[in-house]
């Protein structure tokens, strides 16, 4: 047994020995956890805000800024 084992930076899992291909000390992930990552970058308009936890903002500043704003951004319609 490996007395110390490397961890998915992900998930923080344990990695497993590969039987057919010798590219252990080259992993970082799980296949899986890689493939999420990848699905991650892809929809990252849908997850950053909900996964990652990012504030939108609107020309720089987040919603609760805008509110707290003596002078808010004013857009007037003719
Ligand atoms: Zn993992």
């Amino acid at each position: 047994m490996d007395n110390n084992p490397k961890l998915c930076k992900l998930c923080g899992k344990k990695l497993r020995k590969f039987r057919i291909s010798n590219e252990y000390h080259n992993r970082v992930y799980h296949k899986k956890c890689f493939e999420e990552i990848c699905n991650d970058v892809k929809n990252y308009h849908l997850v950053a805000f909900t996964k990652y936890g990012h504030e939108k903002r609107y020309h720089g500043k987040t919603k609760d800024e805008i509110i707290e704003d003596p002078n808010p951004l004013v857009v007037t319609f003719d």
